[in-house]
């Protein structure tokens, strides 16, 4: 569900046309040889977006203009979200690192109190995975559609590039298919459907399963369950309340949950946080947009949302 389209049309400044797919096969480097002088404009919005022909060695590349990247649709292969609208620029570069087509991510507990910050929170991180998996995004044609499974599906998709402090993110997502077991070690994502207190510890549930997950006390405050208090298998305020964790095994063979993340997803499987009413206007009104995750940060310099208009997307402040 991750919403790139390779099949974006590019036309050159000699009529040529070209889908964004072909451009790696041979006849796509031919093309490219012989326009590296040539402007070109990707098609991905109704305006187009300039771009150029790069030649590294032996291979050609397109790339934007400067100050264009941000410009493309959000769908397009091309796209690179600008550094003002999006809460990770306040990330240090070690703390999410690209390299070999995965994203390496630190990840602690604690917030980070350094600028730029040193690492993510469990709960930045389930907005990284949203983000990676393309749901932070709306659009009147699949938001309506989105189910527990697609979401959970689309989840699974995106975890299985994530590196968290050195290891691959291996998941239990109860809804998917082809799913680990509850494994010590790893990690777990799902919709909590029951979260209850205990005398001593406290146990929550998560949609499409079973077993009930422990967690200790200190790791159930940390987290604030405790606001969350109940059994729901409807959302509560149109709300769905979302869980990423590790599992650790204990000796009568019982998962507890620690490092625990958590976010609040509308009817749509979308972050609200607490603009529930905003994001529900603007699927009412068939609008398409980008929630902007919050990560690690309250800064108000950023957008809430980014709505898809024409040409570059507008940004949206919703307070
Ligand atoms: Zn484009």
């Amino acid at each position: 569900m991750l919403y790139v389209n390779e099949d974006v049309v590019l036309t050159f400044e000699d009529g040529t046309k070209v889908k964004r797919s072909w451009l790696g096969e041979e006849n796509g480097q031919a093309i490219l040889a012989k326009r590296t002088h040539l402007a070109v404009l990707c098609r991905c919005t109704s305006a187009g977006v300039p771009m150029h022909v790069v030649t590294r060695g032996t291979t050609h590349h397109i790339s934007s203009n400067p100050n264009y990247a941000h410009c493309h649709a959000l769908s397009c292969p091309s796209y690179v979200e600008e550094a003002t609208t999006t809460r990770l620029s306040l990330y240090a570069d070690a703390a999410i690192k690209r390299f070999n087509h995965r994203q390496h991510v630190v990840v602690e507990n604690e917030p980070s109190h350094t600028r730029p910050m040193s690492h993510m929170t469990p709960s930045a991180l389930l907005d990284y995975l949203w983000e990676l998996s393309g749901l932070t995004v709306c659009t009147p044609k699949t938001v309506r559609s989105r189910t527990n499974f697609l979401v959970s599906e689309s989840l699974r998709g995106a975890s299985e590039f994530l590196t968290i402090n050195g290891s691959p993110l291996v998941a239990h997502i109860p809804m998917t298919r082809n799913r680990p077991g509850f494994t010590d070690g790893n990690w777990v994502i799902g919709q909590i459907s029951k979260a209850k207190r205990g005398k001593y510890d406290n146990r929550i549930t998560l949609t499409g399963e079973r077993t009930p997950l422990w967690v200790s006390q200190s790791a159930w405050n940390q987290a604030g369950l405790s606001s969350y208090l109940g059994e729901y298998n409807q959302p509560i305020l149109d709300k769905h309340l979302w869980l990423i964790g590790k599992l650790t095994q204990t000796a009568s063979s019982n998962y507890h949950v620690h490092s625990i993340g958590l976010r609040e997803m509308n009817a749509y499987f979308l972050p609200c946080y607490e603009h529930v009413l905003n994001i529900s206007d603007m699927i009412e009104n068939n609008q398409s947009f980008k929630v902007c995750p919050r990560f690690d940060s309250l800064s108000t310099d950023f957008p809430d949302a980014l709505l898809f208009e024409e040409d570059a997307p507008k940004h949206l402040f919703f307070d």
